[in-house]
């Protein structure tokens, strides 16, 4: 089983901007500090970027409180021409733009490469949406007076995002931002800020206005958050992350009640009913649990399988699992890149060994790579007993625990059994009962027969701690649009 794998870099970073983007500027934190980000492939140091402070995040909400009226006083098209030229320009540096992506976040070129295209579609999407935003007029139901309500930029905002889809998850919320005539402050991971100051760089490029978009990278999360959460010109805070961290900004969001959207941490069921196309299924299983090495909010933590196939689709999952190539992100044929870092692999590790402990086991995979970088094999688990930690907490790694049902009620008890509510996956031909589970299923979003639900133009979010808040479609705007009425008496004639 311990066949080495390649992990040296094929590849050196491309010339990426390493300091903040502050006010239409480059330039380094007040303090002079730095800190490394490191490529998770080998452990090698990468580049150095600032470590903000109280000092530089307050400038950045300077800069975007500056920058807040005459941005929203720009044509609704000529923000939509920016989006669609950033989207242009991320869509022509793909290549450059997927290398930064894998040396700072491991996963393989082809993947970077799909969450690239991904994250530029919501510049596309909202370069559309940017023109089509608007009111209603309407008479009072006892005449007499006219009702007019407009939509207006929230304004300043605060954006924090995770290591996971270092690009994506940030243009989910800039994107719509831009298109609505909001300014932000962005603060991206501290594992994976490269792709993000490469985004601001492009956004300049575009014609973003000084002072529009500004980036803080810190490795003082929470001070930096918590100071500008605490200041009244911030209007909104938009937050993917945990569970955890998610609570606690919104707790902070209390004080100057600021507007809120929260996408949250994932626990997300896959249902495999027993008139499932498995050939499908397993297909589907492959992207739901694959995609991104496990590390997605969506991934499919937790695989419900009904007992008269469960046998056949934990051998045909463990088959496809064990053809997979693991290596650097950057080297021909890998499938699978390594974890972020050793705390994330850890955590993978202790779930797996507390379902091996109650009785489950391994069919293929269940061990770590030893040497750099932080592999992980990917795992399929038969026999997970109903206790087990891994069936509760998001595992974030390439690990597919296996448990079984009888019926349908089962089944749709044990998928909601969670505090978490973002995704579930559900597999059947019947179409009744494809409708049935469906509404019954407590998650914001469904992937029926599909493996994948992330679209720019559709409304992704959670329920229960999942969150709140949309991005995406038609809804994702909203985020970023205040709602005014005015009454206009009209006298009788
Ligand atoms: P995390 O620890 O919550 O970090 C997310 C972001 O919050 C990072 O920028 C982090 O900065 C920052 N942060 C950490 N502590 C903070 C604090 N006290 N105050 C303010 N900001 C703070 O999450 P993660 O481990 O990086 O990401 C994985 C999680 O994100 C998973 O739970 C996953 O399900 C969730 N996720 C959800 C979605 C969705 O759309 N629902 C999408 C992707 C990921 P540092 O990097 O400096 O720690
Ligand atoms: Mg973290």
């Amino acid at each position: 089983m311990s066949t080495s794998i390649d992990t040296s870099a094929h590849l050196s970073l491309p010339d990426v901007p390493t300091q903040l983007f502050v006010g239409g500027r480059w330039r380094d934190a007040a303090s002079g500090e730095t800190f490394t980000v490191e490529d998770p492939g080998n452990g090698d140091d990468l580049a150095r970027v600032p470590d903000a402070g109280v000092e530089d995040a307050t400038a950045a909400l300077d800069a975007a409180v500056a920058a807040q009226a005459g941005w929203a006083a720009t044509a609704p098209r000529e923000r939509g021409e920016i989006l669609r030229r950033a989207f242009e320009t991320v869509t022509e540096r793909i290549d450059e733009l997927a290398a930064v992506m894998t040396l700072e976040m491991g996963k393989s070129l082809a993947e970077s490469r799909a969450e690239i295209s991904y994250a530029a579609e919501f510049f596309r999407w909202y370069s559309e949406e940017a023109v089509r935003i608007s009111g209603r007029w309407s008479t009072a139901p006892a005449g007499g007076s006219r009702l007019l309500t407009m939509k207006q930029p929230v304004g300043p905002c605060l954006f924090v995002t995770p290591w996971n889809f270092p690009l994506a998850m940030g243009t989910r919320k800039i994107g719509p931002a831009i298109a609505a005539g909001c300014t932000m402050v962005v603060k991206p991971a501290s594992a994976t800020p490269l792709s993000m100051l490469a985004l601001a760089g492009i956004l300049a490029e575009a014609g973003l206005p000084d002072g529009v978009l500004n980036v803080v990278t810190t490795r003082s999360s929470g001070e930096v958050s918590g100071t500008l959460l605490a200041d009244p010109r911030l209007r909104k805070v938009s937050f993917t992350g945990s569970t955890e961290v998610g609570r606690r900004i919104v707790e902070q969001s209390a004080q100057n009640l600021l507007r809120v959207s929260m996408e949250l941490g994932g626990n997300a069921p896959f249902l495999v009913l027993e008139d499932a196309d498995l050939d499908r299924a397993v297909e589907g299983a492959m992207l739901a649990k694959m995609r991104n090495v496990g590390e997605a909010c969506t991934a499919a933590n937790r695989f419900h399988v009904h007992r008269s196939v469960a046998d056949e689709f934990a051998t045909r999952l463990a088959e496809r699992f064990d053809a997979l190539t693991l290596g650097h992100g950057t080297a021909e044929g890998t499938d699978v890149g390594p974890l972020v870092d050793d705390a994330t692999r850890e955590k993978v590790e202790e779930l797996v060994g507390d379902a091996v402990e109650r009785g489950a086991e391994a069919v293929v995979g269940g061990e770590r790579v030893d040497g750099p970088g932080y592999f992980y094999r990917p795992t399929v688990l038969t026999g997970v007993p109903d206790g087990a930690r891994i069936l509760r907490e998001e595992v974030f790694g390439p690990v597919a625990p296996i448990s079984v049902f009888d019926d349908e009620d089962e089944a749709v008890r044990a998928a909601n059994d969670t505090e978490l509510g973002l995704t579930a996956y559900l597999f059947t031909q019947d179409l009744d009962r494809a409708i049935r589970v469906s509404e019954r299923l407590e998650t914001g979003m469904v992937g029926l027969n599909a493996g994948i639900v992330s679209n720019p133009a559709a409304p992704f979010g959670g329920i229960k701690a999942s969150g709140f808040g949309r991005e995406g479609g038609a809804e994702g705007i909203e985020e970023y649009l205040e709602t005014k009425y005015v009454a206009l008496a009209v006298p009788e004639r």
